[in-house]
């Protein structure tokens, strides 16, 4: 296999194990063959490699090699992030001295627009702080949404960090921090993604997404025009009917090696392009339903359960008052429905005490369970990119404290109004 071969299986291997690793794990294809690969590759590999230095070394080399893979698994540290720079950075530094003289002045001040703006939005990802719960930013990100009685119930207290969960949050092991409207741990930035750069997030994918498909079409462009130049016949998008495909693929392919840079940089654009595509529309897909991905594994789960006849609901009173639930919050929707699962398929019984009033009742699909998080795609989106939009300013008056204000007004300031 010669270098032009080399370079081919390198991009493909690269392209499709992040392809794997990015798609595996992702609720919505849990049943299908990415999700065996991912487990294959990830989980089976792994321990069938386990097993084999039980045999071997007694075990030695995993132990000695433990501590490595628990620091790279479960600890914050860098090395993804730094080999994302380099290689959208080695890939730019192949493309751009071949293909910059050939530019336009229109084409140079967008490139270098598209080629910035990935690295703004990572550094500002890696630097934001994501929602980190503390003992200071607690009482704030408690009044920002409700408990929603399904997914999250008041009253239950991190175990780590030794402070109330507020709704939405989750405890990341390897930030070892809870995190306020918790996405995802996210390796790529070293950080969690959460409440505070979930907009630095979205934005980095899309910069990305734009800046791959960007080099793919303008290396494409490139490629082909210098391939056209040397032989007149051949085309790009329209194929001479004279000339076979192999001949057609044979000319591109001397173009390519005979600028091995920017083809191999173009190649991986291309390749890479989809799959971040792909990532930034799943991730603009859950914002449109109003999910973070760590509430759509948690609905997936109830889905299951609901199907399975371990779901029950009954409705909330208004007028509750439940230990660990705000007296209000600045989010437009509240929950009308507690959903709980039982182990023994029974309906809870009284002594657990289970808010609500009524009787038990199984819901017969998710699609009758409301999702107070999901205010329509417009107001998820401002929620995520204007943080804040919806929950007033840090030092502002709660809204819903002002209508308490005009009612006591309206009927003459008595209280409770
Ligand atoms: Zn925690
Ligand atoms: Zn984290």
């Amino acid at each position: 296999m010669g270098p032009f071969g080399r370079v081919l299986v390198l991009i493909f291997g690269i392209s499709f194990m992040t392809f794997v690793t990015f798609f595996g794990r992702l609720p919505a294809l849990r049943h299908t063959p990415i999700a065996g690969l991912y487990r294959l590759i990830w989980v089976h590999t792994p321990n069938v490699l386990l097993k084999i230095d039980q045999r071997v070394t007694a075990g030695r080399l995993s132990t000695s090699c433990a501590s490595f893979g628990n620091y790279m698994m479960y600890d914050r540290h860098p090395t993804v992030v730094i080999f994302f720079v380099t290689t959208l950075a080695v890939a730019e530094m192949m493309f751009l001295p071949t293909a910059w003289p050939l530019m336009s002045l229109p084409v140079k001040i967008t490139g270098c627009l598209a080629i910035v703006c990935p690295y703004v939005f990572l550094y500002l990802a890696c630097a934001a702080d994501p929602g980190y719960v503390t003992e200071e930013s607690l009482p704030h990100l408690m009044t920002l949404y409700p408990y929603d009685f399904i997914l999250f119930h008041p009253g239950r207290v991190c175990r780590t960090c030794n402070l109330p969960k507020p709704p939405r949050s989750k405890h990341c092991t390897v930030c070892k921090k809870c995190v306020a409207r918790s996405d995802h741990h996210c390796i790529f930035i070293n950080s969690c993604v959460g409440l505070g750069n979930h907009h630095y997030f979205l934005l980095l994918l899309l910069s990305t997404a734009i800046l791959t498909s960007y080099g793919g079409v303008l290396g494409m462009s490139l490629l082909s025009a210098h391939v056209h130049e040397n032989h007149p016949t051949w085309q790009l998008w329209k194929p001479n009917t004279t000339m076979s495909w192999t001949r057609w693929l044979g000319l591109f392919s001397i173009g390519i090696r005979q600028h091995l840079g920017l083809g191999a940089s173009t190649l991986l654009a291309a390749m890479i392009s989809p799959l971040i595509w792909g990532l930034f529309l799943y991730s603009l897909y859950l914002v449109y339903a109003g999910v973070t991905t760590n509430e759509s594994l948690k609905w997936s789960e109830w889905k299951e359960d609901t199907r399975d006849g371990y779901a029950f609901a009954r409705p909330l009173p208004t007028n509750r008052q439940i230990a660990g639930e705000p007296t209000w919050t600045r989010w437009p929707k509240l929950p009308a429905t507690i959903m709980v699962t039982t182990d023994d398929a029974e309906p809870p019984l009284p002594e657990q005490q289970c808010p609500g009033v009524g009787e038990w009742e199984r819901p017969r699909s998710l699609r009758d369970v409301e999702n107070v998080y999901d205010i329509g795609f417009w107001g998820n989106l401002k929620d995520v990119f204007l943080v804040g939009h919806y929950h007033g300013s840090e030092n502002g008056e709660p809204l819903s404290e002002r209508k308490r204000y005009d009612k006591r007004a309206a009927n003459g300031g008595r209280y409770p109004p």
